[in-house]
């Protein structure tokens, strides 16, 4: 078998027009998001009026990271220190990072094979404390059951945040992720669905939730310079009692930013034609699972999972040890130590440690795979394949 030679980890370029605004906003020196002239709107206010009509939201707020957009969202909302915060077993670092940074206590929900949240235990654990929140992780672009679990958070009387990071532009039946509850947080940073290195956003319909968010990023009371901020009576309560926790964007970020949306849902598409070539020729090999999904769900394929639910954990590093001599870079989720991005909630040691049997035993099995879309469909079909190959002779040996 050929071994395959693509990079996992390369995205493809900025694109042109963005390397071009990005020189003019260096050329003019002004970087800073206030650095703006009497009525103009500067890249990153652009940016909000550009991303909340794309997200169909009310209001924006650009700011440094996803995590800082979490944990603004979070602290927005008025979660402190010692409140409960619910969030999924499985999910990447910056999350139960996010809950740690308001002094909150991270509650950690278990999640069924299809990779999403599990709405029973969810609701055991809503019953049995008093959350001030479930912080939702759309974790790899799987999406739960949104209207079950809204009908059932409005039940409980419980807000939600929904961490986007990896759902920037699915829906669901039609509605898109990160419009659910108050707050919906994303990030652009290189691995993400739009590339500014480092950056965040946060999307609401809440004015007042918002006006606070604004003030948190650190708006030295510009805040009349936003690009989809609430009207300024909004701030007149809050300006005074919420802290500047610096943490906005620049205009050289949102500036190769801006074009990258322009272009989001040309490359969803290419993301799905990989992503779906993948998925297809996988589903056919005896010894691998591919997580459904439902037909409510638009999702962006710019990653892969599959379960191998037989294998034991020399089965797994094998396939994981063999792909990667095949060029072929597979995470596995089950490990101890946590290993370049993936992360496993033993090893998230600042959190009390949490007995989830049902996500232990999935994560046992998961193995992950990013999709970068300088990947031809042709490299995708080889990488399928020699996935499908180490997985049959790893299942293989497991019977000899
Ligand atoms: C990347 C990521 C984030 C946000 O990360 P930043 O690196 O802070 O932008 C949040 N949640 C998940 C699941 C992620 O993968």
């Amino acid at each position: 078998m050929q071994p395959f030679t693509g990079s996992f980890t390369q995205q493809e370029p900025v694109p042109e027009d963005a390397i071009e605004a990005a020189v003019d906003v260096m050329r003019s020196g002004r970087l800073h998001r206030y650095n703006t002239v009497q009525g103009e709107l500067g890249p990153v206010a652009e940016l909000e009026k550009a991303y909340a009509a794309y997200q169909g939201s009310e209001y924006c707020l650009a700011c440094t990271s996803g995590g800082y957009a979490m944990a603004t969202a979070l602290r927005a909302l008025g979660v402190g220190v010692g409140d409960t915060v619910l969030t999924n077993g499985f999910t990447l670092a910056p999350v139960p990072g996010a809950i740690a940074a308001v002094g909150a206590e991270a509650l950690l929900v278990e999640i069924t094979r299809n990779l999403v949240l599990d709405l029973d235990d969810l609701e055991a654990k809503i019953k049995a404390t008093d959350p001030k929140c479930l912080l939702l992780s759309n974790m790899r672009g799987h999406l739960c059951d949104m209207e079950a679990l809204m009908a059932l958070l409005d039940r409980n009387g419980v807000p939600l945040i929904e961490d986007c990071a990896h759902t920037m532009g699915a829906a669901w039946n039609g509605r898109k992720s990160g419009s659910f509850g108050v707050a919906g947080c994303f990030s652009t940073q290189t691995y993400k669905h739009m590339n500014s290195g480092e950056g965040g956003l946060i999307t609401s319909d809440d004015p007042v939730f918002m006006a606070r968010a604004i003030m948190l990023s650190g708006s030295y009371m510009l805040y009349d310079r936003h690009g989809a901020a609430p009207s300024p009576e909004v701030f007149e309560d809050i300006r005074l009692d919420t802290p500047n926790m610096s943490g906005r964007m620049d205009n050289l970020r949102a500036s190769l930013l801006l074009p990258q949306l322009q272009a989001l849902e040309t490359n969803i598409d290419r993301w799905n034609a990989r992503h779906d070539l993948v998925a297809d020729r996988l589903r056919r090999v005896d010894g691998i699972d591919v997580p459904d999904r439902p037909e409510q769900e638009s999702y962006v394929g710019s990653s892969f999972q599959f379960l191998m639910p037989e294998a034991n954990a020399d089965r797994m590093q094998q396939v994981v040890k063999q792909a990667k001599a095949l060029g072929v870079e597979l995470k596995w989720f089950g490990a101890n130590i946590p290993v370049g991005f993936t992360s496993n909630h033993q090893s998230w040691r600042y959190v009390e440690a949490q007995d989830l049997p049902n996500t232990d035993a999935i994560l046992a099995g998961l193995l992950d795979m990013r999709i970068p879309l300088t990947f031809s469909l042709e490299d995708c079909a080889n990488v399928a394949d020699i996935i499908a190959h180490v997985v049959e002779q790893a299942l293989q040996k497991g019977a000899a």
